[in-house]
């Protein structure tokens, strides 16, 4: 049995109890050793086989998944933050599909999730933003067309940049030019929840030359919009003039 695992965004007890389980209890840990902390694998059990996938091919990392599997063990492939953004596990589901070979996923805090708490901020305010864009810039690995960030930007909503930060002088181009006024709030969030973790604020026009400043290369979110601002409404759900479902407002 295979077991996709997130890790989280870094600190290493926010993995969930679930994933922590499948973690002590695996024969084989196959991990993304260039963004998920070592320390996980101190929960591994005596005898555990460890892989580091950062220099493996998908080909490979099947390789080792279907070894363990024809000796009976149970394997834990380790994806940074949650394994659904950015992970590639389609394709080696796909792959243990075609192979017979059963699995399981188990999900993570994504560091989008780690940049918010590290910003002590709420992505979805009344008022100023209640969509959130995750994406990245194209780069080397190509963006749908349809979803460039110039187009993107057009809703001026709350955004997350993953995959981005070598690229900043592109995206403050393509933000402002899409629509954000070059002083709209935005902050760079590196290794957010590691204890390395560094938040710098900005605006949109000064997010290339913040990063070239604090010598930020990579593992680093970028965040844009309003939501950074100061100014919201605040919510009807504990408003107490609001009446819904499970409570009674003070005015009809
Ligand atoms: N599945 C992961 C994302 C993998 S893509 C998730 O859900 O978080 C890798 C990119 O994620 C990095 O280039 C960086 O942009 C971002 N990233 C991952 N961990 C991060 C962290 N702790 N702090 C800031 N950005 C992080």
């Amino acid at each position: 049995m295979i077991h996709f695992i997130g890790a989280g965004p870094g600190a290493p007890d926010l993995i969930t109890l679930r994933g922590a389980k499948l973690l002590g209890e695996t024969d084989v840990i196959i991990y993304a050793g260039s963004l998920v902390n070592p320390a996980l694998l101190d929960r591994r059990k005596d005898g555990c086989q460890v892989y580091d996938s950062a220099s493996m091919t998908l080909e490979e990392v099947l390789g080792v998944m279907e070894t363990a599997e024809a000796e009976g063990k149970d394997t834990v492939r380790l994806h940074t933050g949650d394994p659904s953004l950015y992970g590639a596990i389609r394709e080696q589901m796909d792959a243990l599909d075609a192979k017979g070979i059963p699995y399981d996923v188990t999900p993570g805090v994504s560091s989008f999730s780690g940049a918010a708490a590290a910003l002590r901020a709420e992505y979805t305010l009344p008022d100023v933003s209640q969509s959130v864009i995750i994406t990245r810039m194209a780069g080397r690995t190509p963006v749908p067309e349809g979803e460039g960030l110039r187009k993107l930007a057009s809703h001026g909503c709350t955004m997350v940049l993953f995959l981005s930060t070598g690229l900043l002088d592109q995206v403050e181009r393509e933000l402002m030019t899409g629509g954000y006024a070059p002083e709209t709030p935005a902050a760079i969030v590196y290794k957010a929840t590691w204890p390395e973790e560094k938040v710098f604020r900005c605006t949109v026009s000064t997010l290339a030359e913040t990063a070239r400043r604090e010598h930020i290369t990579k593992t680093a979110l970028i965040t844009v919009g309003g939501f950074l601002g100061t100014d919201y409404d605040r919510s009807k759900l504990y408003d107490p003039a609001f009446t819904h479902g499970c409570r009674k407002g003070s005015e009809p």
